[in-house]
């Protein structure tokens, strides 16, 4: 096993930087995942790694080794693709082993091996069989599992659940953590889906546009995100992003205005008149009870909103409603019990311990 360390990487092609900058030091054994929405330049960073692209600038060091000019094969990391490419005419079995009979291993260790491998992604009464003959998640699994057989350094996977349906990349996800817990080796995922980051990561990496917006652990990132971008991409459904005025003591929120607290008043002083982006997550907001807010009036603010859309999700009842002067939509988790109607006006109280205040021109929280 070893650690993965990349140093100011850039990768350019021709006059498109696809990648700027790209700082940071995985330890030995931990599971990081790459996140950021389409072109952000996950797949370059992972390939760079892999040896399968050449960094136009920076250093990448696995373990203590320079890496920037060793080929790819000499690297000792193994990578899962999205589309698993098996050897067809091959069983899996043969499939899983193909890489240590490459490398001229021990026959006898290459069987055990197999074997083991099989056990641990419950393969074993698959292996006489040809890809074809498999679901996609079976054949996924064989993927990892020819992966795993090598025993790499380094595992490199490249949103491997995303051929996957829904049950199946959930058991599957399963599955990558608990094979994480009992191998421990150091892994660096891709993914867009934000579920699979937050649950598998020991660390997210999020990007955007070629840069790192922030790392931190999935819990970290998801409280305290460092911008607009990072709050809106993680969690779901994503969080509400309400354009507002700072006024004497409040934030006019389309009309509507906000109380804040004297802290934060503090932070915002002399911004009168300034322009802000609100940030406030679809469970931080609920629908109005006086009740629940006695004796705790000043943490909460009242919005009222016109319902949109109404979608029973059996646990909680997921509203879409507007604001409506602008039209601003708002989206609420709320209890599976609560039913309005499209139409109907709500009055709703915002958590305002958990309001997050993006600076409107830079995204800054
Ligand atoms: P996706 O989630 O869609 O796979 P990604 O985050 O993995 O995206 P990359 O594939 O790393 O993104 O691409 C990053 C940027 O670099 C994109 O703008 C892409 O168009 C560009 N790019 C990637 N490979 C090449 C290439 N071989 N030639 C030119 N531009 C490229």
């Amino acid at each position: 096993m070893a650690s993965v360390s990349l140093e100011s990487i850039k990768r350019k092609f021709n006059n498109v930087t696809a990648i700027e900058d790209i700082t940071f030091n995985i330890p030995d054994g931990e599971f990081w995942v790459l996140v950021g929405p389409s072109g952000c330049g996950k797949s370059t960073i992972l390939r760079t790694i892999a040896g399968l692209e050449t960094a136009t600038s920076g250093k990448l060091y696995i373990g203590d080794k320079l890496m920037n000019n060793v080929p790819a094969r000499q690297r000792d990391v193994a990578m899962v693709f999205q589309n698993y490419a098996l050897y067809p005419h091959m069983t899996v079995a043969e499939n899983i082993a193909f890489g240590l009979r490459m490398r001229k291993v021990d026959p006898k260790v290459v069987q055990e091996r197999v074997m083991t491998v099989a056990r641990s992604l419950a393969l074993e009464h698959l292996l006489e069989r040809k890809p074809k003959q498999l679901s996609g998640g079976q054949q996924q699994r064989v993927a990892l599992g020819r992966a795993i057989a090598r025993q790499p350094q380094v595992f490199l996977l490249d949103e491997p659940l995303s051929n996957l349906d829904a049950q199946l990349r959930d058991d599957t996800r399963a599955e990558l953590k608990e094979l994480h817990l009992n191998l421990g080796i150091t892994t660096v995922y891709v993914t867009h889906d934000q579920v699979e980051a937050m649950t598998l990561a020991d660390q997210i990496v999020v990007l955007n546009r070629g840069r790192i917006q922030q790392i931190g652990e999935p819990q970290e990132i998801y409280a305290k995100p460092a911008n607009r971008m990072v709050a809106t991409f993680v969690g779901s459904p994503p969080m509400n992003i309400l354009p507002a005025k700072y006024v004497a003591g409040g934030f006019d929120v389309d009309g509507q205005v906000l109380p804040v607290s004297g802290d934060m008043q503090g932070k915002l002083h002399l911004r009168e008149g300034q322009g802000f982006d609100l940030g406030v997550r679809p469970e931080s907001i609920s629908i109005n009870e006086p009740r629940r807010r006695e004796g705790r009036e000043g943490e909460f603010a009242e919005l009222v909103v016109e319902v949109k859309v109404v979608e029973p999700l059996g646990r909680e009842t997921l509203i879409r409603a507007v604001l409506p002067g602008s039209g601003v939509v708002v989206n609420v988790q709320a209890g599976a019990d609560v039913r309005p109607r499209p139409g109907d006006r709500l009055v709703l109280d915002v958590d305002l311990s958990k309001l997050f205040v993006f600076d409107t021109a830079t995204g800054d929280r």
